[in-house]
């Protein structure tokens, strides 16, 4: 089986990207697992703070590794935007295959302190567990929301990605190049779509030499999506698109039919998200 560094490396080489959706629980695992193998393609699985506490820590990792191993895919494991350092420990130790310290919410050199920190830790309980660290901001909830979250316009430039990545020894780098998490209203109907600075991510890759991951992807125009990737873009989160799906196949899981069965109603919420799953692979993915 190859690990979560050998695929990025393949993938980088390619000019293509790892799709990277979160859980909440088995029906969207189930719908991201069944996409990637459908397509033959590898895919990250995410879990943030919130979600891992709702599935467990332990259980989570468990169902993937049970997935893996079953269907004999590349799926991984991601704990997606760890704040705390004992919670990074937790993920390290559960054997996740990558953690994202995000520190972005602290003053720079503050941040770089600890995600330092979080690397040395990290990497001293597995050393193959790969650590992505976090600057500048692009926003917290993926949610339907409002407005554009205070401060999420204030872009990375690539002298602090440069300082930042050589500083703390992280494998993997998340910029802010005009990415957000959530989704506008006006972004749900599709009237408005998230743009991409490209130029920006391209010298932020040239100076950061690292992989860089593109969060927030939900809603972004399909051309930025493949510019950002050949510009340097090898992971890419889409959430909010999936909780969307989650929430409506709900709905008219309930509507529909009149069955109290749980995995009766579920499996529209399977079917759905497991739709928005292979879309995004295929666009991820094609070169
Ligand atoms: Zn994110």
């Amino acid at each position: 089986m190859e690990t979560l560094r050998e695929v990025l490396t393949r993938a980088r080489t390619e000019s293509v990207a790892v799709g990277h959706f979160n859980v909440s629980d088995l029906a969207a695992l189930k719908a991201i697992i069944g996409a990637a193998r459908d397509l033959k393609l590898p895919v990250m699985v995410g879990v943030s703070e919130g979600e891992r506490e709702f599935v467990g820590l332990q259980q989570v990792a468990a169902l993937v590794r049970s997935y893996r191993e079953e269907s004999g895919c590349p799926i991984f494991l991601n704990a997606d935007h760890t704040h705390s350092i004992e919670k990074a420990e937790q993920a390290a130790r559960a054997g996740f295959d990558e953690i994202i310290f995000d520190g972005s919410s602290l003053p720079f050199e503050k941040n770089l302190e600890q995600t330092k920190k979080a690397v040395e830790l990290i990497k001293s309980i597995n050393p193959n567990c790969m650590v992505e660290g976090e600057i500048g901001y692009i926003g917290s909830s993926s949610d339907v929301i409002a407005k554009v979250p205070e401060g999420a316009s204030i872009l990375t430039t690539p002298d602090e990605a440069k300082h930042f990545v050589a500083a703390t020894g992280v494998d993997i780098l998340a910029p802010a190049v005009g990415n957000m998490h959530g989704l506008l209203e006006s972004m749900v109907t599709g009237a408005v779509q998230k743009r991409l600075d490209i130029e920006r991510i391209a010298a932020i890759r040239d100076a950061a030499g690292i992989f860089m991951t593109l969060h927030g992807g939900s809603g972004t125009n399909d051309e930025d999506f493949k510019k950002a990737i050949k510009a340097g873009m090898t992971i890419v989160h889409v959430n909010t698109e999936i909780r969307l799906a989650w929430r409506r196949a709900m709905e008219t899981a309930f509507a529909a039919e009149q069955s109290v069965v749980p995995y009766k109603l579920l499996v529209h919420v399977v079917v759905a998200i497991q739709k928005v799953v292979a879309a995004r692979l295929e666009l991820f993915s094609s070169k």
